[in-house]
């Protein structure tokens, strides 16, 4: 089940911006700044954790930021450790190239979950087709856009005004004027900004 408590207490609970609540957390309001404990009673006096307890926090962590559910995590590990290559790597890379995660990079969702609800509620296209569904892989060479019905619609107006100040990741190009963008390549982990040490998330998964 997806979580719909108030998200800012995830980010304390992983001690880091999850970036969840679009604007807000690019501001002194947000309360991992302000409170960097954990939530709850015993928040402030929390143990060292175990090393178990490292790996499933990272696995949450992961979770969390990229807004998907126990059991999509765990199918996209076991399909990442079947590929060819580096287990972490590929599962990064796979997250980044969901649909609703790209979205966001262009800068059309001020958050995660709200490129998913732009996604879900029919306002993006790929190659010129609507596609409503958040974890839809998108490939090198796709186009993404947001459908001509819904371009003078005041969020994305607004977020992609807030956005253009904002890199965006080499393995994307956008187009601010068309509200257009393609994907030039895979990312490599480099280009992943995510505070997150995928080792310990395989780990977690291959124990
Ligand atoms: Fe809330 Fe955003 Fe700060 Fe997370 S990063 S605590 S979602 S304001």
């Amino acid at each position: 089940m997806r979580y719909t408590g108030p998200v800012c207490r995830l980010c304390r609970r992983e001690g880091v911006k999850l970036y969840l609540k679009g604007d807000k957390c690019y501001t002194d309001k947000c309360p991992v700044q302000r409170r960097a404990y954990p939530p709850g009673q015993h928040g402030q006096s929390r143990k060292k954790l175990s090393e178990y307890g490292l790996q499933l926090r990272m696995k949450q962590r992961l979770r969390r930021i990229y807004g998907v559910s126990e059991r999509q995590l765990e199918n996209y590990y076991d399909a990442a450790a079947r590929k060819r290559g580096i287990t972490g790597e590929i599962l990064l890379q796979t997250l980044e190239m969901r649909l609703d995660n790209v979205v966001y990079r262009f800068g059309l969702g001020a958050s995660r979950p709200q490129a998913r609800q732009l996604v879900m509620h029919g306002h993006v296209t790929v190659n010129g087709k609507k596609v409503d569904i958040p974890s839809y892989q998108v490939r090198v060479g796709d186009v993404i856009a947001i459908r001509e019905s819904s371009r003078n619609l005041d969020v994305i107006k607004v977020n992609a005004e807030a956005a253009s100040g904002r890199a965006l990741p080499e393995w994307l190009e956008f187009d601010a004027e068309k509200l257009e963008g393609s994907i030039k390549a895979v990312p490599a982990r480099e280009q992943i900004d995510i505070p997150v040490e995928e080792h310990l998330v395989v780990e977690y998964y291959s124990r």
